[in-house]
Parts: C-alpha cells; structure tokens; sequence
C-alpha cells in the first residue's frame, strides 16, 4: 500500500519510521529538522544508521522542506537564508537515503506572481549549483493560496518549471486540501477528472511524485489552507475514494498531514478510513 503519514522526528529522525510502523504506514513524510528554525544541530550518526536500516520497511519515505524558507522572497536576506536552508535540507535527504523532499513554493510578498515565479526558478538554480543533487528530487506542492502564496493554480507550478533548465528533476506534490480551497474540485467524478485533466495538460501527469491527503475545514475556492480528518471536511468521502481508487495512482505515495495527537489515533483512525475507501466497504 502506498498510504502514510507526516511523522515527528522528536527523539531522532528514526523515531519518524518507528512512529510511522506503529501507525500501519507504509509511506512516511519527515522534517529532516526543526521546520520552525534556521539551524539544527547536525543529524546524529547513530539515529541516521537505525534510519536507514527502518527505512526499507517502507514503500517510500520522503521530505517536506522547512517553512520558513520562501525563494519567492523579494527581501534579499530572506532569500539567501532560504537558499541555504533548502541545501542543508537536500544534503540531510542525501544523508537519509531521502530522493524527494516537497517544497511550498512561496510567498512574492507584493512583488507580484511573475516576480515571485522568477525568484523562486532562480532560488532552485541556486540551490543546484551549491548541492550535488543528482539523487534528491524537489518537488513543487500545490497551495491554497493564502495571502500571496504561489502555487494556488497549477500555471504557476508550470511556469516555474519552464524557467528552470531540461534536465533538473522536478515534480510536484499534490495536495487535496490546498488545491479544493484553491478552487479545484475533486468530490464527484466529472469535477474530479476535470481537475486531473487540468494538471496533466498544466503540469504533467508524469511530474506527479507524492499526493497529500488532507480534507479541508474551509469551502472550494476560499484560499484557506485548514486540514480536517479524511471525511469530515468539505471534501468528504467521494473526493477521496476517487483519489484512492484512482489506477494512476497505485504507485504515488500518499501522505496524511491531519492533526493528531502523540498516541497516533487520528492518524490510525485517518488510515483506516482510506483502506476502506480503497476496498469498498465504506
Ligand atoms: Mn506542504
Ligand atoms: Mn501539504
Ligand atoms: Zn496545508
């Protein structure tokens, strides 16, 4: 199954993969630091040898970038900050085993969506001139659009992708929340495969390498990102049993980012649900 969850690295990246085994993950998503500062202390050898070997336990473990980087910043600083941040992350993937790490791809904070576009192509040139990244793939998630978020509609995934040269390997994260408050509809089957149908000819399906499952609190197109349990959102069952069901998709890992508490119920409750999604009893 290629079904998981976002899991804490408190106590040591392999506590991640331990948490996502208790849970019945068969994909797990990690900081590979403090997504809330700007430097960490280097991974422990230790914690990344008991990583490796767990890991082989899982269909796919993959990274999400900090939060605090923003390559769309127009504040030199910031951006440079975010650069670097972004390298260390890669050569903590590489130091993981880790091939892809998913990056929101910013905020133009006023300078405008072209502007911002360009920053962010120009922050990833940046970021593969500094790191040898032949084996660590970014992928570009999908927003809400919050405030002056990029990445709310998928020409802007793809404009990021035309600034950057051929053979960078870039994908795209998928979110199913973000994109349903950014307006694209998933809950029944004709607005469903408009949408998929709409990131394919924007994006490419091909380009899609992770999928994150969240249900929304907030409405289609209201530019909140607000993650709800997998049924009880906006979205509700349908959207998700299309998504599951999806053949397309066998291969793509999935990845839960609802909240949840330190005894992963939420996340067993949230896993459950899919399974049943998937096998047709719900
Ligand atoms: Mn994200
Ligand atoms: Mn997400
Ligand atoms: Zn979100």
């Amino acid at each position: 199954m290629n079904l998981g969850a976002h899991m804490s690295i408190a106590g040591g990246v392999h506590r991640a993969l331990e948490r996502g085994l208790s849970a019945g993950c068969n994909v797990v998503q990690i900081f590979t630091k403090n997504q809330t500062r700007w430097s960490s202390p280097p991974l422990k050898d230790e914690d990344v040898e008991k990583f490796l070997k767990l890991k082989l336990k899982f269909f796919s473990v993959f990274a999400h970038a900090s939060y605090l980087i923003n390559l769309a910043s127009p504040d030199n600083e910031l951006y440079l900050k975010s650069v670097n941040n972004l390298t260390e992350e890669l050569r903590r993937c590489q130091a993981l085993g880790i091939n892809m790490i998913i990056l929101h791809p910013g905020f133009h904070k006023g300078s405008g969506e072209k502007e911002g576009i360009r920053r962010i192509a120009r922050g990833i040139k940046d970021v593969y001139n500094h790191a040898v990244l032949d084996d660590v793939e970014i992928l570009l998630e999908t927003t809400s659009g919050q405030g002056t978020a990029l990445g709310s509609r998928f020409e802007h995934l793809r404009d990021i992708i035309a600034d950057l040269p051929d053979d960078y390997k870039i994908g795209a994260c998928l979110d199913t929340c973000h994109i349903f408050s950014a307006g694209y509809d998933i809950r029944d089957e004709s607005s469903y495969s408009r949408t998929w149908i709409e990131f394919d000819l924007k994006i490419g399906l091909s380009r899609l390498k992770a999928i994150h499952l969240n249900d929304s609190k907030k409405d289609l197109g209201s530019a909140r990102d607000r993650h709800e349990h997998i049924g009880k959102g906006k979205i509700g069952l349908s959207g998700f049993r299309l998504l599951v069901t999806d053949a397309r998709f066998r291969l793509v890992p999935m990845s839960l980012e609802t909240p949840k508490g330190p005894d992963l119920k939420e996340d067993r409750i949230n896993l459950s649900v899919l399974r049943s999604l998937r096998f047709g009893n719900h």
